[in-house]
């Protein structure tokens, strides 16, 4: 695209939000590539991350940087640029600017200003996982990072538990195996867990299993273990009881006694669970999904 043309991929005065690559620097729309090219100036969360995308794709551009620490200085900076007629595109390092991520404040910011605000979708890890995770993801809750300290974690993740929908977590390598624990023994061994590492790198790994085998899985090699990482995990089969009894430990008790049909009936019953939901559950519990 000659530079005519780039620019008319942009309006003046106007903020571009753009997505880029969690990895594999091919994964960018075309039009994250004219709206990069045709822009005054790129907010990127760290410059020398961004310029090797864009030495990757021939484009010289004028950035600088907005961070976490500097975010209220940078908005105001966008919004100079803004006034002054520039269109601005933001970029954090990886994937979709604002999602785990610095962001909101210089959007926030510049809505305020009464300047617009263009998303250019396009890659984000949790999309990415649960687009293969065979979940059930018409409705999803994106949990961000757990917190590091144990009590803490387990005590969001007591909060997550009755959840029916599936759950989608990021986590830092040296807290893998600490928080997926904890995910088995607040959430219970009979759901499903995608281990994503590595999205669209050399070593890209996605690992299905229950989360009671989770944790063995990561440490038979100390390898499972390095790298980026999201955690994508089936939600509660069934909706609690308003009494608060959970579904999962009364048709496990079930199950050892009667047959599959029979328990998901009567565990229904008891505790006000969908059947249909249940009877996934027992699927899980007895390994026949
Ligand atoms: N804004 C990004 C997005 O849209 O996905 C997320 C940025 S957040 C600071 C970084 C975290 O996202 C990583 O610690 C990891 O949990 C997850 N992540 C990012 N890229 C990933 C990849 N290629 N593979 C697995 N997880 C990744």
């Amino acid at each position: 695209m000659d530079t005519d043309s780039a620019k008319a991929a942009v309006d003046k005065a106007t903020l571009y939000v753009v997505a880029t690559p969690i990895g594999n620097l091919g994964d960018i729309t075309l039009r994250a590539l004219d709206v990069l090219k045709a822009v005054d100036v790129i907010a990127a969360e760290d410059t020398r991350v961004t310029v090797r995308l864009l030495n990757r794709h021939g484009i010289a551009a004028r950035m600088f940087a907005v961070h976490e620490h500097n975010e209220r200085r940078a908005a105001e900076r966008v919004i100079d640029l803004l006034a002054g007629g520039s269109a601005v595109a933001l970029v954090s390092d990886a994937g979709t600017p604002g999602i785990a991520d610095p962001g909101a404040e210089v959007v926030a910011a510049v809505r305020a200003a009464g300047y617009p605000v263009v998303p250019i979708p396009g890659p984000n890890a949790a999309a990415a996982v649960l687009s293969a995770s065979g979940f059930d993801a018409s409705r999803f809750l994106f949990c961000g990072f757990l917190p590091a300290r144990a009590a803490e974690r387990r005590r969001v993740l007591a909060e997550l538990a009755a959840q029916t929908a599936p759950l989608v977590f990021y986590e830092a390598p040296h807290r893998v195996v600490a928080s997926v624990a904890d995910l088995c023994d607040v959430l219970g061994g009979a759901r499903g867990i995608v281990i994503a590492r590595e999205l669209t790198k050399i070593h890209e790994t996605l690992h299905h299993c229950r989360l009671s085998e989770a944790v063995a899985w990561l440490e038979a090699d100390d390898y499972r273990q390095r790298g980026e990482f999201v955690l994508a995990v089936q939600g509660a089969a069934a909706a609690p009881r308003k009494d608060g009894t959970d579904a999962e430990p009364v048709l496990k008790i079930l199950l050892e006694e009667l047959p599959l049909k029979q328990a998901v009936a009567l565990s229904a019953k008891l505790t006000g669970g969908s059947r249909n939901a249940l009877y996934k559950l027992a699927l899980g519990i007895k390994g026949e999904t």
